[in-house]
C-alpha cells in the first residue's frame, strides 16, 4: 500500500455531476482527487442519452426515407447499414468522452485516479493501492441496468442498455422486457432499422407514470409502425433453443433479448457500510434537500441518490451542491420542477404534474387537450401523431403540468417549464405573440380551451 494522500475533496464517479463539481472545487483552489472505474462521462455519455439519441436520429432518417414518397421524394429501396449506424453513434459518444477525459486530466489542482473507489471510513477512499483522504467526499456513482430474477435468464445471451451499444448488426427479432422509457426508445429505433420487435410490459399499459390517454397514444404510435406490444405480460421464464430465445408462456421465439426493466444504483460495492452512510431499501443513498448524506462531509449526487434519474437532474444536483458550498446559496432539490422527455418519435415532453397527479391533489384545476392533427405545423410536416395536454391551477392560474406528445415537443415544453419557474399566470403565455408556423404557437390556443376538471 502506498502512503496516504491528502486532498481537500474526493469525487467518486465522473457522471453528469462529478466533472463540473470538480472544476468548481478546483477553481476555488481546493485540491481534488477524482476517481473513475470505467469510461469517463458515465452512463449519459457512453451508454445512455448521447449514444441512444444518436441512434434515434439514424432511425428517424430511415423512417423518413421510407416515407419519402408521401412528400414526393423517391429514393428507391431503403436499406440500413448497421455498421455505419454504430460507427456514427460511437464517434459522437467518443468525442464527448474524450473531451471530458482530457478536460479533467488537464485541470489544475486535480489528480485523476482510474480504478474502483471504495470508502474505508468517513474521510477515506481506497483505489487499488492508493489511499486517499479528504474532509469532503462527493459520490456520483450513478447506476446500471436492473436485471430481475427470471428463470433461465442466465442461460441466454441477453442484452442491456450497455451491451446494446455494441450491436452493429440487425437483430432479426428483438424481444424487449419492459415497456418503459428505455425499452420503448430501443424498440422503436430497432423497428425502424428493420428488426421485428416485441415488447413485453407486465402492467396494463405502457409507461405507468404517464396519464392513460398519453400511454394509449404512445401505444398507437408504436403499433402503427408494426411493433408488437404485449400488455399484462410478465415474463417469468426464458429458454435458449439453438440460436433462438424462447418465451414459452407467450409462445414466442426471438433472436435477441433486451432486458429494460429499470435501473439500480452502483452502491453495493462502494463501502458505504464502512462509513455508515445510510441507504434506502433499494440501495439509493439517503440525502437531505441539499444532497448531504447522514454522514457529515459526504454528499451524494445524481442517480445514486434516488432523487432523479436524468442527466439534467444530476447536473442540477451539482448546481445545488456547488451553489450552497461555494456560492453562498441555499438551493434545495424540492425547488426544481420535474421535467423530462421520452425520445420516441414523436417525442413526449413532460413537465410538472400529470392529470392523475393533479386530480389526486383535489385542488380546483382546469385542463385542455388538443390532438396534433389540429396543429398546423404538424400537418405541414406530415407528423400528426400525438396530443398536447396542459393543466392549470384554478385559483392561482399557475401551470401545474403538461404532457406534450408530438413533433418538436421535447423543445416546445420548455416554454411551459420556464413560465412555471417564473410562477407566472398561464395568461402570460396565452397573450404572448408566438411565431407562425410552430407547434409552440398553439400553446396559447390550447390555453384558450381550458375547462374545469371534476
Ligand atoms: C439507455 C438510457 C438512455 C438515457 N437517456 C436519457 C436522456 O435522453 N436524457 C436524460 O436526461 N437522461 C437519460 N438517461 C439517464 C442518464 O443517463 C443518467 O441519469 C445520467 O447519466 C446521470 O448519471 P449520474 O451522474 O448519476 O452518473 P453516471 O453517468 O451513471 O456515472 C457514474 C460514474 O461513476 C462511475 N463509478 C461507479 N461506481 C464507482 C466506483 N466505486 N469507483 C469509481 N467509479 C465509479 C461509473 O463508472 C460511471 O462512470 C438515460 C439512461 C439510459 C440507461
Amino acid at each position: 500500500l502506498k502512503s496516504k494522500q491528502q486532498f481537500d475533496a474526493i469525487v467518486i464517479g465522473t457522471g453528469q455531476a462529478g466533472p463540473t463539481l470538480t472544476s468548481r472545487l478546483a477553481g476555488a483552489a481546493l485540491r481534488v482527487a477524482v476517481v473513475e472505474r470505467g469510461r469517463f462521462g458515465g452512463t449519459c455519455v457512453n451508454t445512455g442519452c448521447i449514444p441512444t439519441k444518436a441512434m434515434v436520429a439514424s432511425a428517424y432518417a430511415a423512417h423518413l426515407a421510407r416515407r419519402g414518397a408521401e412528400y414526393g421524394v423517391h429514393t428507391g429501396a431503403v436499406s440500413v447499414d448497421m455498421k455505419a449506424v454504430h460507427a456514427r453513434k460511437a464517434r459522437i459518444s467518443a468525442a464527448s468522452r474524450e473531451g471530458l477525459e482530457g478536460w479533467l486530466k488537464g485541470m489544475a489542482n486535480v489528480s485523476v485516479f482510474e480504478g474502483h473507489g471504495r470508502l474505508e471510513g468517513p474521510n477515506t477512499v481506497r483505489v487499488g493501492e492508493d489511499l486517499l483522504e479528504a474532509p469532503r467526499i462527493f459520490l456520483n456513482v450513478g447506476g446500471r441496468a436492473f436485471v430481475p430474477p427470471i428463470a433461465g435468464l442466465e442461460s441466454v445471451p441477453f442484452l442491456t442498455n450497455a451491451s446494446m451499444m455494441d450491436v452493429d448488426y440487425l437483430p432479426e427479432h428483438l424481444l424487449i422486457l419492459g415497456g418503459s422509457y428505455i425499452g420503448l426508445e430501443f424498440g422503436q429505433m430497432f423497428r425502424r432499422f428493420g428488426s421485428q420487435v416485441t415488447i413485453f410490459e407486465p402492467g396494463p399499459r405502457l409507461l405507468s407514470r404517464e396519464d392513460a390517454d398519453v400511454s394509449a397514444a404512445i401505444l398507437e404510435i408504436l403499433e402503427a409502425e408494426g411493433i408488437e406490444v404485449r400488455l399484462n405480460a410478465r415474463v417469468d421464464g426464458v429458454r435458449r433453443e439453438g440460436d433462438s430465445i424462447l418465451i414459452d408462456a407467450f409462445g414466442l421465439r426471438g433472436s435477441h433479448l433486451l432486458v429494460a426493466t429499470g435501473r439500480r444504483p452502483n452502491t453495493d460495492d462502494l463501502g458505504l457500510e464502512r462509513a455508515d452512510v445510510a441507504t434506502d431499501a433499494r440501495g439509493y443513498i439517503t440525502v437531505d434537500e441539499e444532497l448531504r448524506t447522514n454522514v457529515e462531509g459526504i454528499w451524494a449526487l445524481g442517480d445514486c441518490n434516488g432523487r432523479g434519474a436524468f442527466t439534467h437532474t444530476s447536473y442540477n444536483d451539482y448546481e445545488i451542491v456547488a451553489g450552497n458550498l461555494l456560492g453562498g446559496a441555499s438551493r434545495r432539490v424540492s425547488d426544481r420542477i420535474p421535467a423530462y422527455a421520452l425520445y420516441i418519435d414523436p417525442p413526449l415532453g413532460r413537465v410538472g404534474l400529470s392529470e392523475a397527479q393533479v386530480r389526486a391533489t383535489g385542488r380546483p384545476a382546469k385542463m385542455a387537450i388538443r390532438p396534433m392533427t389540429r396543429v398546423g405545423r404538424a400537418v405541414e410536416k406530415g407528423e400528426t401523431r400525438g396530443l398536447l395536454k396542459i393543466l392549470v391551477d384554478g385559483e392561482t392560474e399557475q401551470i401545474l403540468g403538461a404532457s406534450l406528445l408530438g413533433t418538436g415537443c421535447d423543445e416546445v415544453v420548455h416554454s411551459i417549464l420556464d413560465i412555471m419557474y417564473a410562477k407566472a399566470s398561464y395568461k402570460v403565455i396565452q397573450e404572448a405573440m408566438h411565431i407562425h408556423p410552430t407547434v409552440s404557437e398553439l400553446i396559447p390556443t390550447l390555453l384558450g380551451d381550458l375547462k374545469w376538471i371534476a
